[in-house]
Formats: structure tokens, C-alpha cells, sequence
């Protein structure tokens, strides 16, 4: 049975009842991967793939047994052939995947897909943003009040706690640039983000307007991916 095969007759969603764990009904499910306190980890039934807007994991039904065992590649695999009940034939993997798309397509396999690294973005600027007095006036000043807004804030440490994959996979999408000094570095810093989402409450795209004083009014946005602005 190749993995073609093995991924074409396994739902993702049989992968989790196997590790005794369901999705809420909007897919979403505390990630087993991280500590987590509130559903951030995403399941795509139509694609059988998965993503944590918390941590950043992301992958197929492999890549889950993969990381639930801790195990390599080659065992996942046939982990995953003994789950295969191979009269049930699951959604065949779409030509287009809108909702997960993924900047590895080019061959950078080890990249996350985009709304992977863009939950990640969203989840650190808006603590970045709680904390930043700056960035709270910024808004008060414009007669919006900063605690109903759902925005974030990106300061010059941004993505610096980030692991290579993160950084290579911001970088990719823009949100992270090489500085002249060759050190990795936030491209919209001072920035009060704004997000928008799908349908589906995913952040597919980020705006960002700078608050420096000498920067007041100017905008700035990710230049690299279609869905930017
Ligand atoms: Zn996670």
C-alpha cells in the first residue's frame, strides 16, 4: 500500500478518535501538542490535514501520528496503514486548497503552511499588543477603545522566540525580513496589525499601520503572499 493510498482511505478524523480526541464542531480541538488551554488546533476534514494556531504544527494524518508518537516517518507510516479500514474511502485531496495553503509547494518542504505561521502572528501581537501602552494610545487617541478591538502589535522582539521553521517560514511569507546586519527581523515593527479572516474565523491576512511618530499615517503590507494588501 503506497501512501497515496494509505492517505487516501484514512480520515483525519479516525487519526484522532484513534488518540481518543474529537474536534468541537467548528474543527477545532485543545492541541495535543502544546500546553494548551483553548482550542487552537484546527482539522481539515476535506483535506485530512491539521494545523495549531498555537504552536505552529501542522501536517496529514501521518505527520499526526508522527508527532502523537514521537516516532519517525517509517513507523507513523505503518501506524497509519493499521488504521486504514480500506472499504472506506475518504475525500480525495482537492486540486486547490484554498483554506490551507501551503508556501512549501515550491519544494521548501520543511515551511509551514500560511495560516499556521499567520495564527501564530495573531496569537503573539495581540499579547505584544495587551502590553504595549504605545500601542493601546495609539488607538485611544483615534477614539477606539483598544480592549474591544481584535488587533495586535508587532515590537522590535517579535518572532525573536521563534524556532528556525517559524523564522524560515515568516520570512517566506513576508512577515519576517533579513536585516542589513544579516539578523532576522519583524518587517512590520511599530505596527498596530490588523487582521482579516475567512469565513471560517481564520486570519488569512494581516494590515499593518505604523505608530512611530515620524511614521504617523503611513501603512504598510506584506508584499510577498497574493492575500496581502
Ligand atoms: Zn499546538
Amino acid at each position: 500500500m503506497e501512501i497515496r493510498d494509505i492517505k487516501s482511505h484514512l480520515s483525519i478524523l479516525t487519526v484522532l478518535q484513534h488518540y481518543n480526541l474529537s474536534a468541537n464542531k467548528n474543527g477545532m480541538l485543545n492541541c495535543p501538542f502544546h500546553d494548551d488551554k483553548s482550542p487552537s488546533l484546527k482539522v481539515y476534514t476535506n483535506t485530512h490535514t491539521f494545523n495549531c494556531f498555537g504552536c505552529g504544527k501542522a501536517g496529514d494524518q501521518i505527520e499526526f501520528i508522527q508527532l502523537k508518537e514521537k516516532c519517525s516517518k517509517h513507523e507513523a507510516i505503518v501506524k497509519a496503514k493499521s488504521l486504514v479500514n480500506p472499504l472506506h474511502t475518504v475525500n480525495p485531496m482537492p486540486m486547490e486548497q484554498t483554506e490551507v495553503e501551503n508556501p512549501a509547494k515550491g519544494g521548501d518542504k520543511d515551511l509551514l503552511p500560511r495560516l499556521a505561521v499567520l495564527g501564530k502572528v495573531a496569537l503573539d501581537s495581540k499579547a505584544s499588543f495587551k502590553r504595549t501602552a504605545k500601542a493601546r494610545d495609539y488607538l485611544r487617541n483615534r477614539g477606539l477603545n483598544p480592549d474591544k478591538m481584535e488587533v495586535g502589535y508587532i515590537g522590535t522582539d517579535f518572532g525573536k522566540g521563534w524556532n528556525k521553521q517559524l523564522k524560515e517560514s515568516g520570512l517566506k511569507l513576508g512577515i519576517l525580513k533579513k536585516s542589513r546586519q544579516d539578523t532576522i527581523v519583524p518587517k512590520l515593527r511599530n505596527c498596530v496589525l490588523f487582521f482579516t479572516k475567512n469565513q471560517k474565523g481564520q486570519i488569512i491576512d494581516v494590515y499593518g499601520r505604523s505608530i512611530n511618530p515620524n511614521g504617523e499615517g503611513t501603512s504598510s503590507k506584506l508584499s510577498t503572499g497574493k492575500h496581502f494588501y
